[in-house]
């Protein structure tokens, strides 16, 4: 295998962090850049050391010069709290962001993936979502942020590849979780994990009856490696994510029996435009990603996660700056 230079934006994130350390581990030589707006150096602070990772801070609003040959875009405030913390800071995010990685792709020849996400099919009347649906977003609700930001990310990617040939990969990500999430993020594994740990009572937004569908991070990211290997013929877009549904309440009761205790659950009201349904298509990832899917299921996921949630200091993180 050839090595590469690769950058990883929003490399310090969550899923950021899970992919470095893989390409990192394939040898090849990883450049991590990222804001610190919604990670901390925590989570890669253990890659620090090897001679083929770096780590940036920049704002992928702002434009980027680097000689890569492959990047991975995945800078970009992702838990309902945080990308609705500066909506307009996030919209400059997606938007702003793609122009500056496929200015500097097609500029270095470099190949670049877009981290699309399964809030382009807003809350979808189709079910499961296959990639052909076009979706049910809102645009001027408090999450179109996030979702209109992420839809016109997709459309530059796809202009730039028509205009201007650069070579590219959109993946739709649907719900992924594991070690690494911050844990007061606000989204709902680690809510209800840290919860759980700490004896809070699970908070439960409306009844707990609409679904989600969660994909253990080791998997997602075995996914987005293949996406970004595969044949230049086929750039997506293609859902990646486990197909396996589950209601709110289901995954609340799951977490409680697997951490033991809690203080019992308090409903809260469900948010703005909080889809019902989510559970996705994944057997175009399955034919064109050489039968990927995923092989990690809920309640051993769980038990990883759980596991690095006991093992962090909560009083270590904080939410979003307000100096941001
Ligand atoms: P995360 O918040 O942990 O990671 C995002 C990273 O991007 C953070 O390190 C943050 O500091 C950085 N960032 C934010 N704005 C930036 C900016 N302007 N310049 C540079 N860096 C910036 O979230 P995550 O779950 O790891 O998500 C990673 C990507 O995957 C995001 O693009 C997200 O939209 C997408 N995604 C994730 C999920 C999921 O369930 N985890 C689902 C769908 C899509
Ligand atoms: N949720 C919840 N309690 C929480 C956090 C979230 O019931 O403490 C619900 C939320 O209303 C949504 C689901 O869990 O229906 C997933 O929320 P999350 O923010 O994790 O992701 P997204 O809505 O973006 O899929």
């Amino acid at each position: 295998m050839s090595i590469k230079r690769i950058l990883v934006t929003g490399g310090a994130g969550f899923v950021g962090s899970h992919l470095c350390e893989r390409l990192v581990a394939q040898g090849h030589d990883v450049i991590c850049l990222d804001n610190f707006f919604t990670s901390q150096k925590f989570n890669v602070e253990h890659l620090l050391d090897n001679r083929n990772f770096e780590l940036i801070r920049h704002d992928v609003t702002h434009p980027l010069w680097l000689e890569v040959d492959e990047i991975y875009n995945l800078a970009c405030p992702a838990a309902p709290g945080h990308y609705q913390y500066n909506p307009i800071k996030t919209m400059k995010t997606s938007v702003m962001g793609a122009i500056n990685v496929l200015g500097m792709a097609k500029r270095c020849n470099a190949k670049v993936l877009q981290a699309s996400t399964s809030e382009v099919y807003g809350d979808p009347d189709v079910h499961p979502q296959p990639e052909s649906y076009r979706g049910n977003v809102n645009p001027i609700g408090t999450r179109a942020c996030y979702d209109e930001g992420k839809r016109a990310a997709e459309t530059l990617f796809f202009d730039y590849n028509r205009s201007n040939g650069v070579n590219i990969r959109v993946i739709r990500i649907f719900n992924t979780y594991g070690p690494r999430m911050h844990p007061y993020d606000g989204r709902v594994v680690s809510n209800f994990i840290r919860q759980a740990i700490e004896g809070d009572e699970i908070t439960i937004f409306g009844d707990g009856s609409q679904t989600r569908s969660f994909c253990y991070v080791d998997d997602l990211v075995e996914g987005i490696i293949r996406m970004m290997n595969g044949p230049d013929e086929f750039i997506g877009p293609v859902n990646l994510g486990n197909p396996n549904e589950f209601t709110i309440k289901q995954l609340a009761e799951q977490v409680v029996e697997l951490v033991g205790g809690g203080a019992g659950f308090v409903h809260k009201p469900l948010p703005e435009d909080d889809p019902t349904q989510r559970q996705p298509d994944i057997s175009l990832a399955k034919a064109k990603l050489d039968g990927w899917e995923p092989t990690i299921q809920l309640a051993e996921g769980l038990k990883k996660t759980i596991e690095y949630f006991r093992s962090i200091n909560f009083d270590d993180f904080r939410a979003p700056t307000p100096n941001y």
